[in-house]
C-alpha cells in the first residue's frame, strides 16, 4: 500500500502544480489584457497623448486653452520629429492630387485659400521656447506679437511645395489669416523671405471683423461675391475650414499646439 500511496500523492502534487501554474499564467495573461482605464477601474488616470492628439485633429476636443502638461514633451517630440513633417507632406500631396484634377476657367478667378500660421509659416521657433512649452503654457500675446514682428517664421516645406505647384497649375493664391492688420508689413516680409513671393490677396483681420469661423467665413464670402471661386482651402484649425463658402474641398493640417475656435 505504501508505494501506490506515495505515487498517488506525487501524482496529485503534479496535477495541483500544473493546474496552479496554468491558473497563474492565465491570471497574468488576463491582467495584461486588462484595459488600463475604464469599466470600473479608473486605475490609470494619466492621459494618452496620442489619443489626445487624435481627438484634437478630428475636432472632437474643442475650446481647449493649453496642451495638457502631461503631453508637453509628446507634442514637442511630434512637432520637432519626422512625424509632423510626414503628416503635413501627406496632406499637401493629397491636396495637389485634388488640385491637378480640377478644370480651371483660365480667367484668373480660381483661387486657393491658405491660412498662414502653422499652415504656410511655422512658428515652431517661438513655440519651442521654454516659456511657451509647445503650447503647454498659456498664450502670451505680447511675446507672440513681438515674435510676429521679427518676421522669422519658417516655411512649412510641404506647403511651400504645394504653393509653388498650385501657381504652376494656374491657381491664384489668397492668404487669409487671423493676424491683425497692424502686422501686415511683418507678415509680408516673412512670407516673401521664406519663398511665398506672390499672391492675389493677403487678407488680415481688422477691427470689427470678428474672430474664428465667423471672420474667415465672412472673408471667403466676400471673395466669392467678388467673383473668385474658392477651389481649395487649407488650414491648421477647423475654424479655417468650417462655415460658409468653405471651398470645393478643405484640407486640415496638423496642429496640436493651440486651438482657435
Ligand atoms: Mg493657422
Amino acid at each position: 500500500m505504501h508505494a501506490p500511496t506515495r505515487f498517488m500523492v506525487l501524482t496529485l502534487l503534479f496535477i495541483l502544480f500544473t493546474a496552479s501554474t496554468a491558473i497563474a499564467s492565465s491570471n497574468i495573461y488576463i491582467h495584461l489584457l486588462n484595459p488600463h482605464y475604464g469599466s470600473g477601474g479608473h486605475k490609470h488616470p494619466d492621459l494618452n497623448c496620442l489619443s489626445w492628439r487624435l481627438a484634437v485633429e478630428t475636432n472632437n476636443l474643442q475650446n481647449w486653452t493649453v496642451v495638457p502638461l502631461a503631453c508637453k514633451d509628446y507634442v514637442g517630440h511630434y512637432m520637432l520629429g519626422k512625424q509632423y513633417r510626414q503628416d503635413v507632406d501627406l496632406v499637401t500631396a493629397e491636396a495637389y492630387e485634388f488640385a491637378k484634377g480640377l478644370n480651371l476657367a483660365g480667367d484668373g478667378m480660381d483661387v486657393w485659400v491658405f491660412d498662414i500660421d502653422e499652415t504656410t509659416i511655422s512658428n515652431l521657433p517661438y513655440y519651442a521656447r521654454d516659456t511657451v512649452g509647445f503650447g503647454a503654457v498659456p498664450l502670451n500675446l505680447t511675446t507672440f506679437n513681438a515674435w510676429l514682428e521679427e518676421a522669422a517664421g519658417l516655411a512649412i516645406p510641404g506647403s511651400l511645395k504645394l504653393y509653388k505647384k498650385l501657381i504652376a497649375l494656374g491657381f491664384k493664391i489668397v492668404f487669409l489669416t487671423g493676424t491683425e492688420e497692424i502686422h501686415r508689413e511683418a507678415r509680408t516680409k516673412n512670407l516673401k523671405a521664406v519663398g511665398y513671393t506672390t499672391w492675389e490677396k493677403l487678407i488680415l483681420r481688422e477691427a470689427g471683423d470678428g474672430t474664428g469661423v465667423a471672420y474667415k467665413a465672412k472673408k471667403r464670402k466676400e471673395l466669392e461675391e467678388a467673383g473668385y471661386r474658392i477651389r481649395g482651402n487649407m488650414g491648421d484649425q477647423w475654424s479655417d475650414l468650417l462655415g460658409n463658402n468653405a471651398g470645393d474641398r478643405t484640407f486640415k493640417l496638423p496642429d496640436p499646439m493651440y486651438y482657435i475656435g
